[in-house]
């Protein structure tokens, strides 16, 4: 990896450090736990970078655990994508993969316990019940009529619902708290409910499933994590966190942290959404390199390093704050532009013949693979009679603003010679077809004796050598910066989001493999796409050479 300067200090760094200098702890313990509902996004990668970061720098352990109480919106393809995607981003986690539903019989253990020290109880109303007795932000709850219900009643009925007597919905167990509580989440929570589906892991032995805020707790106990780090909506359900812990016998006690999610702008970081835009189609699967999708992000070039380093530049916080989508372009531009060999490439193609070159002949010229690296080495490019140059690299007439091709004008062709345009054939609707130039065999690699100055310097490829590729230029998946805050998300995709340009590269490119990255001059950093093959080659344009988004320069 590129980078290896430390990762900066946050508030959850100084608690640690504090816990480890008072003795509270003698080792660190963290865990990423994902819902297996999804794919990972660029918000998953924040607190991946964040756990197991913290588990490198403090010799602690990271456990990875799959987080997968609600079995109708889970499965098995999400949990290798999810595992697929963290070692990916440079991780392992410690021993092999843990799963909530590893704790199951745990977890009904320790609710059984709670219904024996008469702290939760069945309770039969029906859901639209619950909620009239619930109260609101400014009115205190009313408790159940199934508040009172015996220890012993209780765990008989609990005993029926693990049974499977009782029908979806018409009870739950439910932690005997508060209903005045000022926590909504403290208001006798629904801690297990009636669920008669089949579970990835646990396949049909469940047809009663934990709730997220009773499962997280206790998970975390079991595997002695000290420092359990979520996201800030989790803020008022650690008061749940906490009562769960000290209620039931676990010698752990686990302390939750919050800080502020990850929000990124001109696209939306929600598995709900993500799932939306690839179940209509609005993108090709959630690989789709417009998504900011883990998978998407890699199919589009970024690298693991580029990925931690904005993790790193973005910080822990719990300030809530939207992320300039510049802030991770930059990390990847700024390390292919160290790393990415040079090559080129022309992604709208027009023909430039050179009338005073010989007919047959091809020259294989030596180019720097980076300007500055000439550790890179070099690679041959093909020069010959006819060639191709970009479209927009040629004006019949320009003012000096133009620095590039025009009738009359020289510029210099990159890595090669002086070449001066003559005249043009065009098609029936004017438009120019072919370039007739002529070129000055005595500027290869030097200027011309006479001191005359090019235009400018364009990139091209040699028509008879080069290899036919398509390429894929991808922008904003929105219009809005913050699609979320939208009425209809889905409304303000950016209709343009996708162009895809048929041209040609180097020779030298047919070889490249998959994800392979490269600078080609002048339209940006691109990488191999993974449907790519020698017949057919198809390049994904990472980033481009400059912020153009921000309209910097030009
Ligand atoms: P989503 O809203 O996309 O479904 P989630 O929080 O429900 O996200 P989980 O799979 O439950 O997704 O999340 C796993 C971990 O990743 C949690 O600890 C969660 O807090 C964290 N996480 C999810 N989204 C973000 C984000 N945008 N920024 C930082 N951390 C996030
Ligand atoms: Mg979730």
């Amino acid at each position: 990896m590129a980078e290896t300067a430390p990762r900066p200090s946050n508030f959850i760094r100084q608690i640690i450090d504090k816990d480890l200098a008072s003795g509270l702890h003698s080792s660190v313990a963290t865990r990423f736990p994902p819902e297996p509902n999804g794919y990972l996004h660029m918000g998953h990668a924040k607190s991946i970078c964040l756990n197991f970061g913290i588990a490198q720098d403090y010799q602690g352990t990271c456990n990875l655990r799959f987080d997968d109480t609600n079995p109708d919106k889970e499965n098995i393809d999400y949990v290798n994508a999810i595992k697929q995607d963290v070692k990916w981003l440079g991780f392992e986690w410690a021993g092999k993969e843990r799963y909530s539903s590893d704790y199951f019989d745990a977890l009904y253990g320790y609710a059984v316990e709670l219904i024996e020290k008469g702290l939760a109880y069945v309770d039969f109303s029906s859901p639209d019940e619950v909620r009239a007795l619930r109260g609101t932000l400014t009115e205190p709850g009313q408790n159940s009529p199934y508040r009172d219900t015996t220890p012993e009643e209780n765990l008989a009925h609990f005993e029926k619902m693990k049974a499977g007597e009782y029908k979806e919905g018409s009870c739950s167990l439910r932690a005997k708290i508060d209903m005045a509580s000022a926590f909504m989440c403290m208001r006798d929570p629904v801690i297990y409910r009636v669920k008669f589906a089949h579970h990835h892991q646990t396949g049909d032995k469940w047809c009663i499933y934990p709730m997220y805020d009773f499962t997280h707790c206790i998970s975390d106990a079991i595997e002695g994590i000290t420092h359990s780090l979520c996201t800030l909506e989790f803020q008022d359900n650690r008061r749940l966190y906490d009562w769960v812990i000290e209620n039931i016998s676990i010698e752990c006690t686990p302390r939750q942290y919050e800080f502020s999610r990850l929000n990124l702008e001109y696209t939306v970081l929600s598995k709900r959404r993500l799932i939306q835009l690839v179940e209509d189609k609005h993108v090709n699967g959630w690989d789709d390199p417009r998504m900011p999708t883990i998978a998407g992000i890699r199919r589009r070039g970024y690298t693991p390093a580029s990925i931690q380093e904005f993790c790193k530049r973005i910080g822990v916080t719990k300030m809530d704050n939207m992320v300039e989508m510049s802030m991770l372009e930059a990390c990847i531009r700024d390390e292919l532009n160290t790393d990415a060999p040079r090559r080129m490439a022309v992604l709208d193609p027009i023909k430039v013949v050179i009338e005073n070159y010989p007919e047959d002949k091809v020259e294989w010229i030596d180019a720097a693979n980076h300007p500055s690296e000439e550790g890179m080495g070099t690679r041959k490019i093909a020069f010959s009679k006819t060639l191709w140059i970009e479209r927009e690299d040629f004006r019949e007439q320009a003012n000096k603003k133009f620095k590039r091709l025009v009738l009359d004008k020289e510029v210099r062709l990159r890595n090669a010679y002086f070449l001066k345009a003559n005249s043009v054939d065009k098609d029936q609707n004017g438009e120019v077809t072919t370039i007739y130039c002529t070129y000055d065999p005595d500027t290869l690699g030097k200027d011309p004796a006479d001191g005359r100055k090019a235009k400018g310097v364009i990139h091209w490829v040699s028509a008879t050598e080069a290899k036919p590729a398509q390429f894929m230029l991808y922008d904003r998946l929105f219009t809005e910066a913050n699609p979320a805050a939208q009425e209809d998300f889905a409304g303000c995709i950016n209709a343009s989001s996708l162009v895809v340009k048929h041209g040609f590269v180097e020779p030298a490119l047919a070889q490249s493999e998959n994800l392979e990255r490269f600078q080609f001059e002048r339209t940006g950093y691109f990488c191999v796409d993974e449907e790519s093959t020698p017949d057919k080659l198809i390049f994904n344009r990472t980033v481009e050479l400059r912020d153009t988004w921000a309209k910097i320069g030009d």
